[in-house]
């Protein structure tokens, strides 16, 4: 399923003294089966898009298709319940969201409430705290005696137990040690290429969206500034020196696309001599 962004624009109260366009023409789409990141700064409207990927806001303009369905401003949307079991986001801290008692209820909440039966939503909460890296002894605890870690990969459990072909992560590393990401990011791409889950990346890290991503889109005041697969956005220092990234930094992610494809850049030129 490809969700297709077009021409989209959201004001948030909008028609009030307070409106605030927070984002604008923006068009792009999410090809399913591939990995996109959508990187800017704090503000630039990433937050407010993956919003609209899953129905949770409508575009004041123009459309939003989601797999089969297309949603636009000015339309009363019928049953959104199918969209939001396809497109499952896990938003920052998600750890704060557990609740219940049991490791095992906080992941069966989420697929009991779209009518999959107990029976069916404890084995899949068996199967996804597994595929989080976890021990099934967990499943019977309080959430609560988890550590931060733990508790973030149990959410992710939860999500992930809706069974959704779109995985929407706004920041799933945020707060973690440089090791934790690691794994974390590597947990996430393991379940993109085994089971060919579309994932949508939301950070600002351009390190994971080089590492991760087959697409990135970049955020700037509202508006989408580019898009490019990893190795033509590194190899265009001009503008990346423009976004404020020097050549070392360029040649560091310069090094890690070459380790992951294979394939050498041209070589940068380090000094300014003619
Ligand atoms: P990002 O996720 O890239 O930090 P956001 O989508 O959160 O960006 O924000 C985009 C713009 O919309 C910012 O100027 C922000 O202040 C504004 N904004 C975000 N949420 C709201 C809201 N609920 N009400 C009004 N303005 C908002």
């Amino acid at each position: 399923m490809d969700i297709v962004l077009e021409q989209v624009e959201y004001r948030y109260a909008a028609n009030s003294p307070f409106e605030k366009k927070a984002v604008e023409d923006v068009t792009f789409k999410i090809p399913e089966g591939q990995c996109t990141a959508i990187i800017g700064h704090t503000g630039s409207g990433k937050s407010t898009l993956l919003l609209h990927l899953n129905a949770l806001l409508k575009p004041t303009s123009g459309t939003v298709q989601i797999g089969e369905r297309t949603v636009k401003a000015g339309r009363k949307e019928k049953d959104l319940k199918p969209i939001r079991e396809k497109v499952g986001i896990v938003f920052q801290f998600p750890e704060q969201q557990l609740f219940e008692e049991t490791v095992m209820k906080d992941i069966c909440y989420g697929p009991m409430n779209f009518g999959v039966s107990e029976q069916e939503a404890k084995k899949r909460a068996a199967f996804w705290l597994k595929e989080v890296g976890m021990p099934e002894e967990v499943l019977g605890k309080s959430p609560f005696d988890l550590s931060g870690g733990q508790m973030r990969r149990v959410a992710i459990a939860g999500v992930l137990a809706m069974e959704p072909e779109v995985l929407v992560l706004d920041e799933p590393t945020a707060g973690l040690d440089p090791r934790g990401r690691r794994e974390m990011m590597e947990m996430f791409y393991r379940l993109h290429q085994e089971r060919g889950i579309t994932l949508v990346l939301v950070t600002h890290s351009m390190e994971d969206a080089a590492r991760y991503a087959d697409k990135v889109v970049v955020m700037h005041k509202g508006r989408k500034v580019h898009e490019a697969p990893p190795r033509e956005l590194f190899s265009d220092t001009a503008r990346l020196a423009e976004w404020g990234l020097g050549v070392p930094e360029v040649v560091k992610f310069q090094r890690m696309l070459e380790e992951k494809t294979g394939k050498a850049f041209p070589k940068v030129c380090l000094t300014m001599d003619e």
